[in-house]
């Protein structure tokens, strides 16, 4: 089943790393082979070919949509535009989505769709089109619905490719009462939620918070607990990149190398993480960076000295070429598939602790699931208990200034008191899932002996669900 890449990335076969990975981690389990057959194949890959008319000439647009399984629906999983995108590449995508709906809980089976075009270079009425166009084919084989596969953005997507799909489904289908939940990742005046845009980046910067608290863990990496002082490098700052690299600012971590397309930049003494952005915003380059130095190649930045690399673009960056450079001893995979199994050899035998994209960027997928919730329910998280609990909490706080005879302030009170709002209960939900998930993982890891790596451990709790929830079916009895 599958294909091999051949642009790019030559020797990287990534739907067959991914099985890989599954089959390791399977040994750990009891399922029988037909059923994690089951679980490992991919049931539906729709292919797509379209014309689009850019300027006086027609260009034939390949295209893609593959849902990986449906032991849960609907399907879920991002819309990727990238000149990189391939059959193979959707395939692998999709898997990983079912297993990191998995590990998060989230009810959803995984799939993955994806527009060979380059972003960057396409005028955004061609996009539109484009887009508006691959939504149309969606429709017309039922591949898009609440109910059915609930698209969102990836790679080269984000809410304005949301909008368009939104409004070319609801063209195609009036009246559907719960029509704004066959995408996820839409600007909040169109029914998105708050906190989605950055949530994979903040999922990100809750699993590590979560990961360096564990004191054994980070002695044998030789590292201190919390992220305070922790020196980190990213590589790319698009929006799971750049959040993750910003939010991680604020619990004291110091962001020490920045790389992207054009180039990669370093100052060990800690980068302005907005500033930088703003600077690329501006000058269209990462490069020339006041304070730091450019360095010779866009990867170069990966292989500083720091404790915590975070891969935050697209797969097989990290390869057996740089893994013997690489001198930190976490890398969390914000990308999907950034590690290739060459490199992940070199890295684990240097006794680096990869954190499995499956897991660590799970957080997108996780408040998508809030926000088809939202759009299911009707209503806004917050909107109907918010000011319910002010009222107990003041009630509260006047009955203890009552029995003590002491009285707060103004600024104490308004501490105290203060209903949850959409992005207080979107985060703390996106915490507390982050934080589950790890030690749920890493519990495997710890009591499975032979289990090689968090990956496998992350496989093997992903696969273990799938199966149970197979054999509940009455699939596999
Ligand atoms: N594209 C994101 C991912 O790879 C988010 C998927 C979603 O929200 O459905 O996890």
């Amino acid at each position: 089943m599958a294909v091999k890449k051949t642009d790019k990335h030559e020797e990287f076969d990534f739907f067959q790393a991914v099985e890989d990975n599954f089959e390791k981690a399977a040994r750990h389990l009891s399922f029988p082979k037909g059923l994690l057959n089951q679980i490992k194949a991919c049931n539906s890959v729709y292919q797509m070919r379209f014309p689009v008319k850019i300027g006086n000439e027609y260009q034939v647009i390949e295209a893609y949509r593959v849902q990986h399984s449906h032991h849960r629906m609907p399907t879920k999983g991002g819309i990727r535009y990238s000149l990189a995108v391939d059959q193979n590449e959707v395939m692998a995508l999709a898997a990983l989505m079912t297993y990191k709906c998995a590990i998060v809980d989230v009810p959803f089976g995984g799939a993955k769709g994806g527009i060979k075009i380059s972003p960057r270079n396409t005028p955004e009425a061609v996009l539109e089109n484009i887009t508006r166009r691959y939504t149309s084919e969606l429709i017309k084989k039922n591949f898009i619905g609440p109910g059915i596969d609930v698209p969102a953005p990836d790679y080269g997507t984000g809410e304005r490719e949301m909008a368009w799909i939104l409004d070319t489904y609801m063209t195609f289908k009036p009246g559907e009462i719960d029509g704004y939940g066959c995408i996820t990742g839409k600007p909040v005046s169109q029914n998105g939620i708050r906190g989605r845009t950055e949530a994979t980046g903040r999922g990100v910067v809750y699993a590590l918070n979560e990961i360096c608290s564990y004191a054994d863990d980070m002695k044998k990496l030789g590292l201190t607990t919390g992220l305070k002082g922790k020196k980190i490098a990213v590589q790319g700052l698009g929006n799971v990149g750049f959040h993750a690299a910003n939010i991680i600012q604020e619990y004291g971590a110091i962001v020490v190398a920045i790389c992207e397309q054009e180039g990669s930049i370093h100052n060990p003494k800690g980068l302005d993480v907005q500033a930088v952005f703003n600077h690329r915003k501006a000058t269209g380059s990462l490069k020339d960076f006041p304070g730091a130095k450019n360095l010779k190649t866009n990867l170069a930045g990966m292989e500083v000295d720091c404790d915590i690399l975070i891969p935050a673009a697209l797969e097989n960056q990290i390869t057996a070429t740089n893994a013997p450079n690489i001198k930190a001893k976490i890398i969390a995979e914000a990308a999907n598939g950034p590690t290739t199994p060459e490199a992940e050899k070199i890295l684990i035998k240097k006794g680096v602790m990869i954190v499995p994209d499956i897991y660590i960027n799970a957080g997108g997928v996780t408040v998508s699931y809030f926000e088809w919730l939202k759009n299911l329910s009707h209503v806004r998280f917050g909107r109907m208990n918010k000011r319910f609990e002010e009222k107990n909490q003041e009630a509260l706080v006047n009955l203890i200034e009552e029995m003590t005879g002491k009285k707060l302030s103004d600024k104490e009170k308004g501490r105290v008191i203060h209903g949850g709002d959409e992005i207080d209960i979107v985060n703390s939900g996106l915490e507390q899932t982050m934080i589950e998930a790890y030690k749920e993982i890493r519990k495997f890891w710890k009591d499975t002996k032979k289990c090689e790596s968090l990956r496998e451990a992350a496989f093997a709790v992903a696969i273990n669900k799938i199966g149970n929830s197979y054999y509940s079916m009455g699939v596999f009895p």
